[in-house]
């Protein structure tokens, strides 16, 4: 059996993040990746008018008080700059490799969100994209780190001399989970805040309503949803609690805690986890796969994971 690569042990760097200066370097960089390949700047973008200049500062405090909540000690760069809002119809025509998509966190400094007819939607996309980039910003590589084979942005290890499929796609370790924790933390920070922020952005909707009836990456939140229950279970604590210190780890780089799946559901399990699949689409293989996947998780019949890790591999 293949050797899975214990990714948070390279290239993790839960330091400092860098200085704005560099960021601003490295969105430069990334900017002119775009012109040279003849994509055009934001020409699509909807201008920053003060009402969205709002949203997002609304946005980053309450990012920074769930910051306090978690006990958190550094604040995430949420500069005006970073954010970049575009209609359906202009994000598609501006991101032809992203049609369909909510929105994007850039690696380092650019991050597009679509902005929809209702503003808790939009909000929400943005605390999603929030989520990534303050990953991201913990997890700043240098020039010397980026020859790393493995690095982090949240849960998910990106295999740098992997190809994947399109340009600049490489191989994502812990994608759908690390998806699922990203949006399971936007869903809990809006319906957390809920009353703030819609007496702040004057939003008549129920926040809390909104995020029941539909938000993105449902088979992600659900799968992380299952392991966090089982995992509760298993260690005979509180649920909030195994929660916590995932939503945390995100942020903070203190993964250890993922080697308790191998212990508790058997070895191989952190490796099935891995292959769930964010955004199947309609490959029956994949769909298949991830519904043994999510079985896995949910049985309590040791024999039943042994024989779904067998056909899951
Ligand atoms: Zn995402």
């Amino acid at each position: 059996m293949e050797k899975f690569p214990f990714v948070w042990k390279k290239g993790a760097r839960p330091e400092d993040p860098l200085l704005q200066k560099q960021r601003e370097e490295k969105a430069e960089k990334q900017l002119s990746w775009r012109r040279n390949r003849e994509i055009s700047e934001w020409s699509h973008e909807l201008p920053l008018t003060p009402e969205r200049k709002e949203m997002i500062e609304a946005a980053a405090l309450v990012f920074e008080k769930q910051f306090e909540v978690l006990g958190i000690p550094w604040k995430a760069e949420f500069s005006l700059r970073l954010f970049h809002f575009f209609d359906r119809e202009g994000f598609d025509t501006q991101f032809p490799e992203s049609v369909g998509n909510d929105g994007f966190h850039g690696k380092y400094d650019i991050t597009a969100v679509v902005e929809e007819k209702e503003k808790g939607k939009t909000l929400l996309t943005l605390f999603h994209e929030m989520a990534h980039v303050a990953s991201a910003q913990k997890y700043m590589l240098t020039e010397e780190e980026e020859k790393l084979l493995l690095y982090r942005v949240g849960y998910a290890g990106v295999d740098v001399n992997s190809q994947n499929g399109g340009v600049d796609e490489k191989k994502t370790h812990f994608d759908a989970f690390n998806e699922g924790v990203v949006e399971m933390s936007a869903l809990r920070m809006m319906i957390r805040y809920k009353e703030t922020l819609a007496k702040q952005l004057d939003i008549d909707e129920d926040l809390e309503e909104l995020a029941n009836k539909g938000h993105a990456y449902k088979n992600c939140v659900a799968l992380v949803g299952i392991v966090i229950e089982k995992l509760a279970k298993l260690e005979g604590c509180e649920e909030l609690k195994v929660w916590k210190r995932i939503e945390k780890g995100q942020y903070t780089g203190e993964m250890m805690w993922m080697r308790d799946i191998d212990t508790l559901f058997g070895r191989g399990s952190l490796r099935v986890l891995d292959a769930f699949v964010a955004d199947p689409g309609k490959d029956a293989e994949v769909l298949a796969r991830n519904v043994k996947i999510f079985r896995y998780f949910q049985t309590d019949d040791l024999a039943e994971r042994e024989q779904l890790q067998t056909e899951i591999h």
